[in-house]
């Protein structure tokens, strides 16, 4: 720390704790692995809700560059002082830290007093990266669009992002070998250490049984046989019979009792299907999860996402006769499809392909809004 003189602004950086700690247990032979790109993800969570990063290592710019070029990672999370208040409160740390071997690597946690002291300049901290993870550069040697586009909009995600690059889907995958997460988790650290141009051979190579590498393939398809592989190596085994709930409530925290994954934390949302029977008008509600909606195209012109979400929440009248349990006969019927409880992230498919009354591409533009989407209840 002598390298601060009064009088000077002085930079210091922050590096998460549980990167440090894992780094110091490497360095003293206790783990085999390196502890991977630096992990400042919890400490731009933080600075995002105002609050002062927790559990934090402070170090001078010159570790900094050298454990980011020898690890990578970030963001890069700093907090600027007046050297003198700095010295003052190294000062400190130098009389209680004199365990530590690193005289550069100062321990925060544990020492709340001084902690306090280094950190109670919230309004000085900055995180350097922009708020979310820009898209990287994907290569694309034949045909792969289709899987980049949708690798892409998986990185704006930033809780899916911080749960991967913190390593938490680990811990929750309970069977066996698991292929899907380590082969995004190989596209998410290539963006958080922004790597120049990336190929994701990973995810390729689990693709490729699926979709032949020389033809163009469906996004969205893609994008279920992603989310869909990722889900099923943390889920736990389905219930194998199907449960009527009376209450959305009841049955939502039913499914959540099964599906722990994080694709399933930010994606799954909930139908009410309501079944009226036309002949004594009684009414059947279930409730149902979704991963995705798959939305109608209303018009061969332009319209608008709203339109197309009513549209697809319509009653629609049931082709096949009903078996009615209250009148106990066969009856015509009603089927009315609505949201009952939206997903974090709405995953949509625009259907542009009809199959009947005929088939058909619906050529019809949808006009969706960028900024923010209200969505009408
Ligand atoms: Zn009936």
């Amino acid at each position: 720390m002598n390298s601060y003189q009064r009088g000077r602004s002085c930079v210091t950086y922050a590096i998460s704790e549980t990167w440090i700690e894992n780094y110091e247990l490497y360095i003293n032979g206790k783990i085999r692995e390196p502890p991977g790109p630096i992990n400042n993800h919890s400490l731009k969570e933080q600075l995002k809700k105002r609050e002062v990063p927790k559990n934090t290592y402070a170090v001078n710019e010159l570790l900094w560059k050298f454990l980011h070029k020898l690890y990578g990672g970030g963001p890069e999370i700093t907090y600027t002082e007046k050297a003198e208040s700095i010295t003052n409160t190294m000062n400190e740390l130098d009389k209680i830290s004199d365990t530590h071997t690193n005289d550069t690597l100062t321990r925060s946690t544990g020492y709340d007093s001084v902690r306090s002291s280094i950190l109670d300049v919230q309004k000085n901290f900055r995180c350097n990266a922009d708020d979310f993870i820009k898209p990287i550069r994907l290569s694309n040697p034949s045909f792969y669009c289709y899987q980049n586009s949708c690798l892409q909009a998986l990185l704006s995600i930033n809780q899916l992002v911080d749960h991967v690059a913190e390593g938490k889907y680990k811990s929750l995958a309970s069977k066996g070998t698991i292929k899907f997460w380590p082969a995004f988790a190989e596209v998410v650290h290539a963006s958080v250490n922004r790597e120049a141009l990336f190929s994701p051979k990973k995810i390729k190579k689990l693709s490729v049984g699926r979709f032949s590498p020389s033809e163009q393939q469906d996004a969205h398809e893609f994008l279920t046989f992603l989310l869909s592989g990722m889900q099923d190596e943390i889920n736990l085994p389905q219930p194998p019979k199907r449960i009527e709930f009376k209450n959305s409530s009841t049955s939502w925290a039913f499914y959540k009792r099964y599906n722990l994954s994080m694709v399933n934390q930010l994606f799954a949302g909930q139908f009410n299907s309501k079944v009226t029977c036309k002949g004594c008008h009684n009414e059947t509600v279930t409730f149902d999860p979704f991963l995705d909606l798959q939305l109608p195209i209303i018009s061969e012109k332009t319209a608008k996402l709203d339109d197309c979400l009513e549209a697809f929440q319509l009653e629609e009248e049931i082709i096949d006769l009903y078996q009615c349990q209250k009148c106990k006969s066969t009856q015509k019927a009603t089927k009315k499809l609505e949201i009952e409880r939206y997903p974090k992230i709405l995953n949509i498919q625009l259907k542009r392909f009809q199959t009947y009354p005929k088939k058909q591409k619906i050529l019809g533009m949808v006009e969706f809004p960028i900024q923010e989407w209200k969505i009408k209840p």
